[in-house]
């Protein structure tokens, strides 16, 4: 995440703190990619990967104290007096067998499935292991979950082990060994003191944190629970904090920058939009769009850049938002670029826009990776000598051919789909000045949250739906209920209506869950034998997936099969069906995105979703047969499944985007941390202040580590 900042002290040496992961020394490929998905690449990331949890090696119990029936994990310390290895065939590989003594008893340890320990553990080595003890006839039995072999001169008296958040293939062995490298680089280095500890010392006192380099070792070895939580409530604020200052600055930064001028075509423009841009629709705005709009004609009348967010649930109306941006924006004399994120969605909303624009006499134009030489030939022709005024495709928008005459405005379709990268790739296409932005979404987001995950953003929302709608009935059905289901269907389909039917998953795994492939395969065969059914899913190539999405589109596929992959805003106004099996393991914010694909033309649409029974324990489900409110909905998905897990956050630009801060469990945090950012940019905005020279340096480094990513 780049900031724009003058002024800040330069450093001519990158930071060791920047040092790639590889620089730690006997990192194999392997590893190395395994970090990468997890976002880890320097040595700042992995001091800053927090552990997920902590277990408890501390308090040794003596072995003739063990109690008779222990009903948690114990803890033991001795010394090793016969060990035994044996490998196994099949899954578990490997038994290991110990007999530990502490002088007042002995305890038979049993470690399965590492195949490792034949070679690391001996008799004779002091040993900390932690495990379930059952009572045998031949004593006390523990199955280790944890061990640690100690020094014999090493005075042991116990730890909390940190456990990381990993990924396929990573032990936690592997990334406590690399989390405790990068620490001492990162604690051992004096000229590293101001950069790790970004909070300015006013700040830290008020709050009563303690420094910087105590709590990183606080949090992956801490010596008591105490410590962790002391250390953690420090990490989540400082999250929060960095958040808002780098927003306040990308806000201010933005404010400093040239907008094109919409206003030099005088006030007799602004009338003739206000008369005209009503006329361009066949309906009535809605009063939440002519809210919007005029929210939007405001920001780009003035001299600093728009930034905003337009968020509405599917079918609000979005789009007609955004042509009569592109009505004010052409009738001042600019360019508009409007980018989707699929070559369907982008021939959709090309389709729409022209429909709507054309009757204003706007030159409309699309652009996409599929297109014949000529056309895209001619198409950047007329960009470029600016006798198009609109065009609308997809990434093939940002690529480096493509240049404009007076690109004024930028229109981004399902922004969360889209990196910041890319997004800010789009503007710099503009000459002189930085483009007016709208960014749009469907995937409701709190108002709570948005202040985190958009922070420098302006929000709009559209709230009310045109009217005339019939809501789409949900149900929420067992199993069991499959076949009538499925004969449903068919009768939808006999009246030349069109369904989706989704799973969640690809191929079969070992979840038991409906997969894509092996039921679009038995449906072919069985419940929709004669129908014209069709397989959509993500691993499918782009043109493959456009392909089947416009057979379906034009109605030659009846039943369309797929994965989320439909989630985003296709319109096929004839699916008046869509059935979600394993409904259970999607979030209703997602089912709700789901549901939006129906319910688009003028017959009654249908939405069941299918769990096995006792599946849906919570009820959960229940809500969307009650409600469409799409806001209501992620409320609730936000309560039951946490922050993590909602649609569009992930992807936010930043790598470094809130690792251990819940902005809900944490909102409290997040409302202090905001206020100390905004006193500190108040009070200092370039961040001259040597008071502010950690949080300066620290930002420049992560600037840096943003470009060298950009370039590389
Ligand atoms: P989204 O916000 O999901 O992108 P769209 O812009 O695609 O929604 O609009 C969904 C449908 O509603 C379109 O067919 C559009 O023409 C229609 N529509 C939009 N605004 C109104 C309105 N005020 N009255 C009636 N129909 C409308
Ligand atoms: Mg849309």
């Amino acid at each position: 995440m780049s900031v724009a900042r003058k002024d800040v002290p330069a450093v001519d040496r990158p930071s060791k703190l920047s040092l790639p992961v590889t620089s730690l020394g006997n990192v194999r490929p392997q590893t190395v990619e395994q970090l990468d998905k997890l976002g880890i690449r320097t040595v700042r990331d992995l001091i800053h990967h927090y552990p997920a949890r902590y277990d408890d090696l501390r308090s040794p119990v003596r072995i003739a104290d063990i109690p008779a029936a222990p009903d948690a994990e114990i803890n033991v310390l001795g010394v090793i007096s016969q060990f035994k290895h044996v490998r196994l065939r099949g899954r578990v590989r490997s038994k290991s067998t110990a007999l530990i003594e502490d002088g007042s008893g002995m305890l038979r340890a049993v470690w399965f499935g590492r195949p490792y320990l034949g070679g690391q553990l001996k008799p004779g080595m002091k040993i900390f292991v932690r495990g379930r003890v059952e009572r045998t006839l031949a004593g006390p039995l523990m199955s280790v979950t944890q061990h640690r072999v100690v020094d014999a001169d090493e005075a042991f008296e116990g730890e909390l082990v940190a456990v990381y958040p990993l990924t396929a293939g990573l032990l936690n062995r592997t990334l406590r060994r690399l989390v405790g490298k990068a620490l001492s680089i990162a604690l051992r280095d004096d000229a590293l003191r101001s950069e790790l500890d970004p909070l300015p010392p006013s700040v830290s006192k008020a709050h009563g944190f303690r420094d910087a380099r105590w709590a990183l070792q606080a949090i992956h070895n801490p010596r008591t629970p105490r410590d962790h939580e002391t250390a953690r409530k420090r990490f989540v604020f400082e999250e929060f904090f960095l958040l808002a200052v780098e927003s306040s600055l990308r806000r201010a930064a933005l404010k400093t920058e040239a907008a094109p001028d919409f206003s030099a075509a005088g006030p007799e423009h602004l009338e003739q939009f206000a008369r005209d841009y009503r006329a361009l629709f066949a309906f009535e705005l809605t009063g939440a769009q002519h809210r919007v709009i005029a929210n939007i004609v405001a920001d780009m009348l003035r001299p600093a850049p728009m930034n905003r967010l337009l968020q509405g649930d599917v079918g609000c109306g979005k789009t007609a938002v955004a042509a009569s941006a592109i009505l004010l924006a052409q009738s001042a004399g600019y360019q508009t670029a409007f980018m989707a994120p699929t070559e369907i969605l982008a021939t959709q909303q090309f389709q729409n826009l022209d429909a709507i624009l054309s009757r204003a006499g706007i030159r409309t134009a699309l652009l996409i990776g599929g297109m014949s030489r000529r056309t895209r030939h001619e198409v950047l022709d007329q960009l470029r000598d600016g006798h198009l005024d609109v065009v609308v495709g997809t990434h093939a928008l940002i690529t480096d051919d493509v240049a404009f005459g007076r690109l004024g405005f930028v229109v981004i379709d399902e922004q969360h789909r889209f990196g910041v990268l890319q997004r800010a790739m789009l503007r710099a296409k503009a000459h002189g000045h930085t483009p007016h932005t709208l960014v749009m979404t469907a995937t409701p987001i709190p108002r709570t949250l948005a202040q985190t995950v958009y922070a420098d953003l302006d929000v709009s929302v559209i709230d009310e739906l045109p009217p005339g709608r019939t809501p789409v009935k949900t149900y929420v059905r067992p199993d069991a209920a499959k076949e009538k289901i499925f004969a449903f269907v068919r009768d939808e389909v006999a009246h030349g209506r069109q369904a989706y039917v989704v799973c969640p998953a690809i191929e079969e795994s070992e979840r038991a869950i409906h997969s894509a492939e092996k039921e679009a395969h038995r449906l072919q065969m069985e419940d929709f034998k004669g129908l014209r059914v069709a397989l959509l899913h993500g691993r499918m190539q782009p043109r493959q997936k456009d392909e089947v999405m416009r057979l379906f589109a034009r109605g030659f596929v009846q039943v369309l099969i797929s994965t989320t992959v439909v989630e985003v805003g296709v319109d096929v106004p004839n699916a008046t069906v869509m059935v979600v099996l394993d409904a259970h393991v999607f979030g209703l914010a997602q089912l709700h995105q789901l549901r939006g694909r129906v319910g688009r033309g003028a017959e009654k649409s249908y939405c069941v979703l299918v769990a096995p029974r006792g599946a849906d324990d919570l009820g959960r489900l229940a809500l969307l047969e009650r409600t469409n409110d799409g806001f209501e909905i992620a409320d609730e998905d936000l309560k039951l499944r946490g922050w993590g897990t909602l649609a569009g956050t992930e992807q936010h630009g930043g790598d470094h985007f809130l690792k251990i801060a819940n902005p809900v469990r944490d909102s409290a945090v997040l409302a202090e941390a905001r206020k100390a950012a905004a006193a500190i940019i108040g009070a200092d905005p370039e961040l001259g202040n040597p008071a502010n020279a950690g949080l300066a340096a620290h930002l420049a480094a992560l600037d840096r580590e943003a470009s060298i990513r950009v370039s590389s």
